[in-house]
């Protein structure tokens, strides 16, 4: 299945919260959700009735969506997840979490994940001095992500940085002049996606 390529705002409408999806514009007044329309579709607007296993799929797919995931990838995760020792609810947030894509856009690199991810895709990136091209990587503590020393990467990344008004993760440290950021620790389950229940999610993999 290919990647979904419709409007951003669609899915956060859908899910009926803000998923951050279009980095700044989601913080203006443009926002979809903040001025109040409803659900795509001719019912969306319409109270539907939800069912245990409808709200185990809203809770999934707000997750997914939030890290702009496929369906297989997604769930690819979840395996991962629980093959870790812990909580698999848990372990799949801290997965989720690490990855190279979602950590360029949580250093203030990029506005958007969707941003992060095609800045990650373009090579725009290293890890731990090396190339970096794969969005699905999953860092480590320790492991630091640099911006490749081209005028061009330099430069798209410095625009975006200098730019950022989001507060950054106790988690990680960023270097604004060096162009660079580090993982500090593993974050934990409270300064991951506090709006989702994973044990939902768990649950509907489950059955
Ligand atoms: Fe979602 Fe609002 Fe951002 Fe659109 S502007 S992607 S509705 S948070």
């Amino acid at each position: 299945m290919g990647r979904y390529t419709g409007p951003a705002c669609r899915l956060c409408r859908r899910e009926g919260m803000k998923l951050f999806l279009k980095g700044d514009r989601c913080r203006m007044s443009k926002c979809a959700v903040d001025a109040g329309r409803p659900a795509p579709g001719v019912h969306g607007a319409r109270p539907s009735k939800k069912t245990e296993y409808g709200v185990q799929l809203r809770e999934k797919q707000r997750l997914r969506r939030f890290y702009g995931l496929q369906e297989g990838q997604f769930k690819l995760f979840f395996q991962r997840a629980l093959r870790k020792r812990g909580v698999t609810g848990e372990m799949l947030l801290q997965l989720l979490e690490l990855r190279l894509d979602n950590l360029v856009f949580r250093l203030g690199f990029a506005p958007s994940r969707r941003t992060a991810r095609q800045l990650v895709l373009h090579g725009h990136v290293t890890v731990n001095g090396r190339r970096a091209n794969v969005p699905s990587m999953v860092l480590r503590a320790g492991d630091r992500v640099e911006t490749k020393a081209r005028a061009k990467s330099q430069a798209l990344v410095k625009k975006t940085l200098d730019a950022q008004s989001r507060e950054l993760s106790s988690w990680l440290a960023v270097d604004k002049d060096g162009l660079k950021g580090e993982v500090l620790r593993v974050p934990t389950r409270e300064e991951i996606a506090p709006f989702v229940n994973e044990q939902l999610i768990v649950e509907l993999y489950s059955k």
